[in-house]
């Protein structure tokens, strides 16, 4: 079948949720089995968001092949189970950057070069890459921000012209927001409508409409948003608020949003999608026993979106073990040896978060040295794990000046030191170590019982790495390193003896929990929390 072009657009509000009906869509195609991908095109002039501070976007995720991304591409990949790449994720910058690269080239010359057709051209190659390259038969396009910002018009415009070029091999989806006016007890339609005028003011009609909505939408409500906006009534799909996002697929199921994408694009169609994993998960997560409290350290809490992987990874963890967790947010900069007990006295487990500079840096030291001491399973990810190196540098080895020379460049005991070919690095674009490298694991280690194999590839993202010049040190006094890139023989595990679970890991194994294949690091340390939580009990 030739590739079919699927594009989602949002009106009304932001936050509506296009990443998750774009996911749900595609989890309900590929569990028809199409091959299914999704693309987030993103307005901004930033090249990627590895330069965004997380409270502006949310948090950066990272793919396999060392793409900075957008959060949604998280989402993709935990609905899917399927790696995504750069090609899934394109801003206004790297179109423009593109664009001007060839102008400079002379591949226009004698050309002026203007926003038609040669950004829109370039944009239509970016969306179209992706069926003729890697032959899909579906690609879902997120076009980010909503209908009406002058930002997005460039991506609006090429949709326009590949629903021209495509007439029966695409379709757009549209999501809005139907509000609920609690002093009138009443659904407002007219936003809606406002919304797909301006699309058609942009020369797009759309085949499909997606309502968030807080309440159920009657039949009247549906006729009169399908009698204003030009669709059957059929293609008025109701997104009510639910509890979990992974409960969304299912809800898509019940108003049929895959039957009538099929339909319109006339592709037959007899099975309901198969969706009994996804289901058992969803099953696991409600038979979810008592609840366990995850500490959360972290210097951007205000915001839980820049923690997004790692919210979800706990997910996927809890429903596995069948124990609902519960994040206690602690903000990194408020954890003093004086507070800690106090912070964090009652969890059952604790996580210090990935992270860059120096704000909270010593509140999630503090919080490493609570963990160690009183025994609490512990989770550090990146500048956790940094963060473990160090407490133990100065508590143990007692190095007391220790630290990572991101923070103290003139540090006596630079523990935690730059990466040699970061050295000589100006640019801070997409130049870190990034993607995926292999990790040789230390049997009998906890790592080595969560992965049960000795080889395995993890994605990052740091500049920093675990000075192996103190390896020795570490290892007889107790902190091990258990796990090893085997070509540059940089420290990717720390973990400590007489430690019933203290792991830190140079990667990041948030960017890879899935829904059908939770990480296993997360599921062993929610199952190392659980236990902790027994054992404390009375
Ligand atoms: N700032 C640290 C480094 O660059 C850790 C990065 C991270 O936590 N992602 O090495």
């Amino acid at each position: 079948m030739n590739t079919k072009y699927i594009f989602v657009t949002g009106g009304v509000s932001s936050s509506l949720g296009k990443g998750i009906i774009s996911a749900s869509l595609a989890k309900l195609l590929q569990a028809r089995g199409y091959s299914v991908t999704i693309q987030k095109l993103d307005p901004y002039i930033n090249i990627d968001p590895g330069t965004l501070n997380p409270y502006e976007h949310g948090e950066c995720y990272v793919t396999d092949d060392g793409a900075e991304t957008d959060l949604d591409l998280g989402h993709y990949e935990r609905f899917l189970n399927v790696p995504t790449s750069q090609a899934n994720n394109v801003t206004t910058g790297r179109i423009y950057q593109s664009v001007i690269e060839k102008e400079r080239r002379g591949d226009y010359l004698g050309k002026t070069v203007q926003i038609i057709p040669h950004i829109t051209d370039e944009i239509k190659h970016r969306i179209k890459i992706l069926g003729n390259k890697y032959k899909y038969d579906f690609v879902i396009t997120e076009i980010g921000g909503t209908v009406g910002d002058i930002e997005s018009l460039p991506y609006i415009e090429a949709v326009r012209q590949l629903r021209w070029e495509m007439p029966d091999e695409s379709l757009v989806i549209h999501l809005t927001l139907v509000p609920y006016l609690a002093a009138s007890g009443e659904l407002k339609t007219k936003p809606t409508q406002h919304s797909v005028k301006l699309l058609l003011e942009n020369g797009i009609q759309p085949d499909i409409l997606v309502l968030r909505t807080e309440h159920e939408l009657s039949k009247e409500i549906r006729a009169k948003v399908a009698r204003f906006c030009n669709v059957d009534i059929k293609s008025v799909i109701q997104s009510i608020d639910v509890s979990t996002i992974y409960e969304v697929p299912i809800k898509m199921s019940e108003e049929e949003l895959d039957v009538q994408v099929l339909s319109k694009l006339k592709i037959s169609f007899k099975d309901k999608p198969e969706l009994k994993q996804w289901k058992t998960f969803l099953q696991k997560r409600q038979n979810a026993k008592e609840p366990i409290e995850i500490a959360l350290v972290g210097k951007y809490i205000e915001l839980h979106d820049a923690y997004k992987s790692i919210v979800e990874s706990f997910e996927h963890a809890g429903a596995t073990n069948e124990v609902k967790v519960k994040i206690k947010w602690v903000v990194a900069e408020k954890v003093t040896r004086k507070t800690a007990g106090d912070l964090l006295k009652n969890v059952s487990g604790i996580l210090v978060a990935p992270g860059f500079g120096l704000r909270g840096v010593e509140g999630k030291i503090q919080a490493v040295k609570y963990a160690r001491e009183n025994k609490i399973p512990f989770l550090g990810i990146c500048l956790g794990m940094q963060c473990a190196v160090i407490e133990f540098a100065r508590n143990v080895l007692n190095l007391q000046e220790a630290h990572s020379t991101e923070m103290l460049p003139t540090t006596p005991h630079p523990v935690i030191d730059i990466m040699e070919e970061q050295k000589s690095i100006t640019n801070m674009g997409g130049t870190m170590r990034l993607g995926s490298y292999s990790c040789k694991i230390k049997k009998n280690s906890n790592v080595f019982k969560a992965y049960n194999q000795d080889l395995i590839d993890e994605r990052h993202r740091h500049r920093y790495e675990f000075n192996n010049t103190y390896q020795d040190e570490y290892e007889k006094a107790g902190m091990k390193a258990t796990g090893i890139n085997p070509d540059s023989n940089l420290v990717e595990i720390i973990e400590i003896e007489n430690h019933p679970w203290f792991v830190g890991v140079q990667f990041h194994p948030e960017y890879k929990s899935t829904v059908l294949n939770p990480h296993p690091l997360f599921v062993s340390f929610i199952a190392a929390a659980y236990k902790y939580k027994q054992s404390n009990k009375n």
